[in-house]
């Protein structure tokens, strides 16, 4: 990465609007200093903005710097397997994004090994999206295109009291335009840089209104509606599901599979699974399951400390697991999914945290694994 400073130029050197040279000013002071700041490699910033959606600094930190050593050019990302990806990807959730990632770097280097000069370019390339789009060209290529994400909706709908639901189809529209009309010419990744920062310490979702250099002219504050805006309509309620895990033991091997399709984990590897309503009343369906039927009666004995539930953005998965040793002569039905490995190959793919947590918690898959 080149060293370079994480400021463009003086924030007061042109006319700029009071709101963005504020800003700007307050930057100057508070930026923390993180490693994709010093860069105008695209490869770089495309990578820690998709390590940081939906993720806090402190957390993606540590996997941006794996994944860099891991993949220093796209064209090393391009042909890594995608199992060695989501190995170090594991634990960072939201795994989509790292298929994404892969996706559009064999895109990349399949049109010449380079990323588009422009926003307008990189908005064509798959898995690129209007934020991201605006923050590669902005931090690599000093284009004036605005980044607008959560901290963004944040501080414009607090600072000037904007009543657009910021779910509804016209917000981005509504919230870019605006952001397009402060960002300015002379230095727009600061301003970019600066506005997310700002979203981060001092706006935040509790918002540190008596230190902010913006409260003179913020509208919300004005009004007493700082924890009101942005107006957010309610969130998909939180769908509860219950799995019920079969770790099958035999002959030095287990049976697992790697998850396709479009339901979460997708290409993440895990144990023989039977998904339920629930697990008050329909345990007893196991029964029916022609891998498990065999065992059914003995379940009590088999069964594992349950991981906590895990909560994924808009799902709860509640789990019980139980631990097979299949006798060498029995004869296991054949799954098309399913394959018998190594436990020490199930180690170097990648997992859910779910299970990871099963394996942390349970003695005797810790000595398995
Ligand atoms: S005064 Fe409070 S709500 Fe307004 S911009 Fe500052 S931190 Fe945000």
């Amino acid at each position: 990465m080149n060293n370079l400073s994480i400021f463009e130029i003086n924030p007061n050197a042109s006319l700029i609007h009071p709101f963005s040279s504020t800003l700007l000013t307050w930057y100057r002071t508070h930026a923390r200093d993180l490693p994709w700041r010093h860069t105008k490699d695209p490869y770089v910033i495309w990578l820690s903005e998709v390590v940081l959606q939906q993720t806090r600094v402190a957390q993606g930190l540590p996997y941006f710097h794996t994944l860099l050593a891991a993949f220093p050019r796209v064209q090393d990302l391009a042909e890594a397997e995608e199992d060695t990806l989501f190995r170090l990807w594991q634990g960072l959730g939201y795994y989509s994004r790292a298929r994404n990632l892969h996706k559009t770097a064999k895109h990349v280097v399949a049109s010449g090994g380079e990323f588009p000069q422009s926003y307008s370019g990189l908005i064509t390339l798959p898995g690129i999206g209007p934020y991201t789009a605006a923050a590669i060209a902005s931090f690599a290529f000093n284009e004036a295109s605005p980044v607008v994400d959560g901290n963004v909706f944040r501080i414009l709908a607090r600072h000037f009291g904007i009543e657009t639901d910021i779910l509804h189809s016209s917000a981005r529209k509504i919230f870019t335009e605006l952001a397009q009309e402060l960002i300015p010419n002379n230095q727009p990744a600061t301003f970019n840089q600066a506005i997310m920062e700002f979203g981060s310490l001092q706006c935040s979702p509790v918002p540190q209104c008596p230190s902010c250099p913006l409260v003179s002219s913020c509208v919300a504050h004005a009004t007493g509606r700082t924890l009101l805006l942005p107006l957010k309509s309610k969130k998909k309620p939180v769908r509860e599901r219950f799995l019920a895990y079969f770790i099958f033991e035999q002959r030095g091997k287990i049976l697992v599979r790697q998850r396709t399709g479009k339901d979460i984990w997708a290409g993440l590897w895990e144990f023989y699974l039977v998904e339920l309503a629930d697990f008050e009343q329909s345990l007893a369906l196991l029964a029916l399951d022609p891998v498990i039927q065999a065992w059914f009666s003995e379940l009590d004995s088999f069964a594992l400390k349950a991981p906590a539930p895990h909560l994924l953005s808009h799902q709860k998965l509640i789990s019980k697991a139980w631990h097979i040793q299949v006798p060498d002569h029995f004869n296991m039905p054949q799954m098309d999914e399913y394959q018998w490995i190594e436990p020490e190959d199930f180690k170097n793919v990648g997992k859910p945290v779910l299970l990871l947590n099963l394996i942390t918690d349970n003695l005797s898959l810790q000595e398995l694994f």
